[in-house]
């Protein structure tokens, strides 16, 4: 459990580029809790901005989905490499809009 979470770590923040700092917790229920965080960017109360996400692959997934976008918003001219996953995180985002169209 402690050597997969220190790969996974690994894995996510050689994923999310330069500007950010991962960290996978693990909560109370066992799961993983996925945090990026944002080495430039502040938001209320002078705290850095994160995305926190609770959950093993998918969990994984939407925190770095968030980060993408972030990127993509805050940071054009960033590079790194999730960013070659933007089309796919796009492509999440609208499924997960139609989904909610669809109640
Ligand atoms: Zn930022």
């Amino acid at each position: 459990m402690v050597a997969s979470r220190s790969a996974r770590e690994r894995k996510a923040a050689a994923q999310a580029g330069d500007l950010a700092r991962v960290r996978i917790e693990v909560d109370d229920a066992d799961q993983f809790v996925y945090k990026i965080t944002c080495t430039q960017c502040k938001v209320r109360d002078d705290r850095p901005w994160s995305a926190y996400r609770p959950g093993q692959d998918n969990g994984f997934m939407a925190a770095m989905d968030r980060w993408i976008f972030h990127l993509v918003e805050r940071h054009p001219g960033a590079e790194a490499p999730c960013l070659e996953f933007l089309d796919a995180a796009q492509q999440r985002l609208q499924e997960r809009r139609d989904a909610a169209s669809a109640d």
